[in-house]
């Protein structure tokens, strides 16, 4: 089959991201300065080590060896922890390295083997009981592990964590598990609908690239509560094609579709005139304990750190602002400092924003956790022409 030149191609978290809001997945392909998080570097540390525990070659060690286990989970989970605190402070926006959440991965890393260890009923035992056997009869269940799909046409692409061999009380296969490693809070009840679409692509995509598969099911596997949950439904590669030529990358921003969930984590909203028109509308809310900003800066004292702000409202749809009668004071410490004592040096004077303030009355701080950057709504692609 001829492949067509492919612009881009649609992975379930950009899927995701378009469907949210898709000015945040227009945004997200301008090549805007990345924001690191602890939560992503923390799953990125688990993923990392089961991969790499997953592959362990032992072909060459003895059988019976236990209590060998833990020691290899530690050197593994240390050398990927230390892989994802370069990479987070190399990245140009960060909060802070929280350095003692390694034990929450190291946690989340013994959650995931113990959901993978009841596929061969070796959840019974103790990790320093494990012997080299059981880990040759573990890895003969996995048929993938971080292995990478991409249609026959390009435009879909995927990766899975883990494809395990789904063994009766028998040892005979029943059919495949496309199982993806979730790091995150575990739904209360239902997985919502962002984790199943995830869930059913992956299913869907290999079925398709694999045409003499057996049953698949897709499972997400919570490593916080170590609970399997499934995702059934139709097949969701029809929808993913139609959102793949909706999300073709054009001049003008896509639209955006506010929402106090779906901007509340967003890192674009020093791009995004949106949300801060959602909120001078009363669609989103201002009396959050951590908030976002669009300000002028009126006074900053460089030896406390004290500031006074004037809110500016918005004037139109694309970012334009106004002077407001609303004024109020801040704290700034740590990098919120640095960035303001940045933008004061370089003479800048336009509108700021000012990301994950935390009000006390009418006194916002910022510290470590937030940001200060110019207001830059950005209405025109960057990558098309
Ligand atoms: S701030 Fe809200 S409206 Fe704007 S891109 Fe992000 S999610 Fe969409």
């Amino acid at each position: 089959m001829e492949r067509i030149p492919i612009s881009h191609q649609l992975s379930p978290s950009s899927w995701n991201r378009f469907e949210e809001c898709p000015r945040k997945y227009w945004l997200s392909r301008q090549r805007l300065p990345r924001r690191a998080s602890m939560p992503a570097s923390l799953g990125n540390a688990i993923h990392n080590s089961m991969e790499e525990i997953c592959n362990l070659d032992v072909t060459d060690r003895d059988d019976l060896e236990t209590e060998w286990l833990s020691k290899s989970m530690k050197e593994i989970l240390d050398k990927h922890w230390k892989i994802e605190k370069k990479l987070f402070l190399e990245t140009p926006r960060k909060p802070q390295w929280k350095p003692h959440l390694i034990s929450k991965a190291r946690e989340g890393f013994i959650g995931a083997l113990n959901i993978l260890f009841t596929r061969i009923s070796l959840d019974k035992k103790k990790f320093s009981e494990v012997s080299i056997r059981d880990w040759k009869n573990l890895q003969s269940i996995l048929l993938l592990n971080e292995g990478s799909l991409a249609s026959e046409d390009g435009k879909l692409i995927g990766r899975l964590d883990l494809l395990v061999d789904d063994l009766d009380v028998n040892g005979k296969s029943k059919g495949w598990i496309v199982a993806d490693l979730k790091t995150g809070k575990p739904p209360k009840k239902d997985l919502n609908e962002r984790v199943v679409r995830q869930l059913l692509f992956y299913r869907d995509l290999l079925k398709e690239t694999t045409p003499k598969h057996p049953l698949v099911t897709a499972e997400g596997w919570y490593s916080a509560n170590t609970e399997v949950y499934s995702a059934d439904g139709e097949s969701v590669l029809d929808d993913a094609r139609t959102a793949w030529e909706m999300m073709k990358l054009t001049k003008s921003p896509f639209l955006g579709t506010p929402g106090p969930n779906v901007c509340g984590f967003c890192e674009f909203k020093a791009w995004c005139p949106d949300w801060w028109v959602a909120r001078n509308n009363g669609q989103l809310s201002d009396s959050t304990m951590f908030r976002d900003e669009v300000v002028k800066l009126i006074r900053f004292d460089e030896t406390s750190g004290a500031a006074l702000f004037e809110r500016q409202i918005a004037a139109g749809d694309e970012g334009e602002v106004t002077e407001s009668e609303i004024r109020f004071g801040g704290f700034l410490k740590d990098s919120a400092f640095e960035q303001i004592s940045d933008l004061i040096s370089s003479e800048y004077d336009g509108p700021i924003y000012l990301g994950s303030a935390r009000a006390e009355g009418k006194i916002i701080h910022l510290g470590y956790w937030s940001e200060v950057l110019k207001w830059s709504p950005l209405l025109e692609s960057i990558r098309v022409n």
